[in-house]
């Protein structure tokens, strides 16, 4: 057969030729242009998006955990035991809202969950990506500005005025959707005080997020911040709103480690110096260790699910770099093709990266910065380059001469 001339090959679907576009593709009997795969593409996101989210509402065919977790990889790294319990508690927590009331006589119980792990681990990221999955309504609260009723701060219903914004002030989807409470170890009973006019302890924050968790309708200022009598207020049932608590809590592998040390024979955490392994403690964490910290045993109890994110490794951080669909380097590849520029990384420009990370100890959060550092000059002067380059290549030199100039390592390095 006669080879077709760029003139010849045409899109199937738009009917442009080829010079028209900037990629042609060959099916068995036909072609796809860069712009209709592109509108495609936009199709099918739309088209299961409003699948899962009949699936949630509707309830009629539930995403599996395996099948959220699959999700959860996409932008999650690591961390494989939290992306599992979270799966499985959100899974039976939206099979319980579909359950009907005459459906037996056994009520399944809400399943709340803790996240025990350190700073820029992937708690939010964890929480914020299942309720995208969901495309529930999600807000994220910090424990730390709570106060009990009387003192300076926000009410602890001020969390649902968040999930009622989220929600765009529709009330019912905001009772199914999904809260985040940032830093509850801080509000420990034992942590120290952050702020001088809230009760000392903190109990009092835990015992009013205790009538949130348990599922109660709560009057909340549409507007936030803190109640006052003329002020209208909305009623949100929480009965059904998936609560994912957060923490640090520093110090608790000490708490676990006496635990183990003192606990079940046969239990083998002893290294052979005798002592346990401090990395790897987290995943022991219990609900008694959470007690143990300062959390009153009400509000542990209506936080059944406890799991554990691991401190994040080299190797860790190196994927993260590159491997979630939202992934820092495929964002910068992005930025510059959008000015027609290839851009692209020596390998070890990737690994330098990750040693300044863990060097400065700033975890998955410090690849941001440092990325930024390293490129900043490069977005700045690219634009306006006449004639642009085609491809920029960033080397490792390059890499460590603008990391090392920048305000960002002197501010470190002070
Ligand atoms: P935490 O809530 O545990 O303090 P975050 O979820 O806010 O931490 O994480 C901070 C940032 O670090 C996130 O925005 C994300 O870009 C990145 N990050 C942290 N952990 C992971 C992970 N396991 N996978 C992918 N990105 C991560």
């Amino acid at each position: 057969m006669a080879r077709q001339t760029e003139e010849q090959i045409k899109c199937s679907f738009c009917g442009r030729d080829k010079r028209e576009t900037a990629v042609m593709i060959a099916g068995i009997t036909g072609h796809i242009c860069d712009r209709c795969i592109q509108q495609a593409s936009r199709i099918v996101d739309e088209e299961l998006s409003s699948r899962l989210r009949d699936s949630v509402l509707g309830s009629v065919n539930l995403l599996k955990p395996f099948e959220v977790k699959s999700h959860l990889d996409e932008f999650v790294i690591g961390q494989d035991e939290a992306k599992k319990n979270l799966s499985v508690a959100v899974y039976n927590h939206y099979k319980r809202i579909s359950q009907t009331e005459d459906e037996g006589d056994v009520t399944i119980e809400k399943s709340n969950m803790i996240l025990v792990g350190e700073t820029g681990t992937g708690k939010t990221l964890l929480a914020r990506t299942i309720a995208k999955i969901l495309n529930v309504p999600f807000c994220i609260a910090d424990a730390t500005v709570l106060t009990e009723a009387g003192y300076v701060g926000e009410d602890v219903e001020s969390i649902l005025s968040r999930l009622l914004q989220a929600a765009e002030y529709n009330v019912e989807a905001a009772e199914r959707g999904i809260v985040f409470i940032d830093e509850v170890d801080k509000i420990s009973r034992k942590s120290d005080n952050p702020s001088i006019t809230r009760d000392v302890s903190g109990e009092g924050v835990q015992q009013g997020l205790l009538k949130l968790l348990e599922g109660s309708t709560v009057g909340v200022p549409p507007q936030g911040g803190r109640k006052h009598p003329e002020q209208k207020l909305v009623q949100i049932d929480t009965k059904n709103i998936l609560f994912v608590c957060g923490g640090a809590f520093d110090g608790i592998d000490r708490i676990i480690s006496r635990r183990l040390n003192t606990s079940a024979i046969g239990y083998r955490s002893k290294t052979q110096e005798g002592e346990v392994e401090k990395e790897n403690l987290l995943q022991y964490v219990s609900p008694s260790d959470l007690r143990e910290y300062g959390l009153i045993p009400e509000l542990i109890g209506r936080l059944p699910l406890v799991a554990f994110l691991n401190p994040l490794d080299q190797s860790t951080l190196r994927r993260i770099l590159t491997e979630p669909k939202n992934a820092l380097i495929k964002q910068y590849m992005r930025l510059f093709e959008m000015e027609d520029i290839k851009l692209s990384f020596e390998k070890h420009v990737l690994d330098y990266i990750v040693e300044q990370a863990m060097e400065y100890k700033l975890g998955a959060r410090g690849l941001r910065s440092i990325c930024e550092a390293i490129m900043m000059d490069a977005m700045y002067e690219l634009p306006s380059q006449d004639p642009k380059p085609e491809n920029f290549k960033i080397s490792l030199d390059y890499a460590k001469e603008k990391f090392e100039k920048s305000t960002f390592r002197k501010l470190r390095a002070a």
